[in-house]
């Protein structure tokens, strides 16, 4: 008679192991890379990175780097989101969007640091999935859309900060507007050769900054839903 006590548990990361594995990507890919905005690193500090990903990925979940998810997209690199989230200064009472959804998890740090977090996303399957990973982690300020994000989300525009997680070859006009004057918007454009863009949203003017290259799934058109 087999005791299932005595059976081996299969070799896997437990939630401890993950917790030290999280403190150390803040330490090594954040902190050591100058992110120095508290509220982006005590969100990176608190979110389960690895609920966010399949359970072949999650032994990776912490690691420097992009990972595939469904449908042939990623989710990104630690410090890409942080380096982001930092740079569209978001406060404790703003309204953010975002637009690409993909696994969730940046929109989960939003979710942590603004007071409430709109998300568009373009694969239905994908969205939903998003869905359910944050109401398991019981976020309740996070709202999600399946439809085409280059027409941002109007109906709760406008906003204090919008952050897009895929590329456009150029800036949707429609998310230009829907952001409020004086906010950030952060974006990846391109097509080989992306650059994260930090636009600034003047009274009458727009103030463009190419920051760092980068290189994220393309964004797409097609009419969906
Ligand atoms: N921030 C995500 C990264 C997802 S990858 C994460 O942390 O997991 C980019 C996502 O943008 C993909 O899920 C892709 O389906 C989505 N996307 C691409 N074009 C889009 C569009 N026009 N509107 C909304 N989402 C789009």
């Amino acid at each position: 008679m087999t005791n299932s006590q005595f059976v081996p548990d299969k070799p896997k990361t437990t939630t401890d192991q993950f917790e030290v594995e999280r403190k150390q990507m803040v330490q090594t890919q954040l902190r050591d890379r100058r992110i120095q905005d508290q509220r982006v690193l005590a969100a990176m500090s608190k979110v389960p990175r690895h609920e966010f990903l399949d359970s072949w990925s999650q032994d990776l979940a912490y690691s420097d780097r992009p990972l595939p998810i469904d449908y042939q997209q990623t989710i990104s690199q630690p410090y890409i989101v942080a380096y982001m989230t930092e740079a569209a200064n978001i406060a404790p009472s703003d309204q953010v969007l975002e637009i690409g959804t993909g696994s969730g998890y940046q929109t989960a740090i939003l979710g942590e640091i603004a007071r409430q977090v709109y998300s568009v996303e373009i694969i239905p399957q994908l969205a939903k999935k998003a869905r359910d990973t944050l109401t398991h982690l019981g976020y309740k300020n996070i709202e999600i859309k399946i439809g085409d994000g280059y027409e941002g989300w109007a109906e709760h525009a406008p906003y204090d900060a919008i952050i897009v997680t895929a590329a456009p070859k150029y800036i949707p006009h429609a998310l230009i507007k829907q952001l409020k004057i004086n906010s950030k918007m952060v974006i990846p454009v391109g097509t080989w050769h992306q650059d994260i863009v930090v636009l600034t949203k003047k009274e009458n003017d727009i103030v463009i900054e190419k920051t760092i290259p980068v290189r994220f799934v393309p964004m797409t058109k097609k009419s969906c839903c």
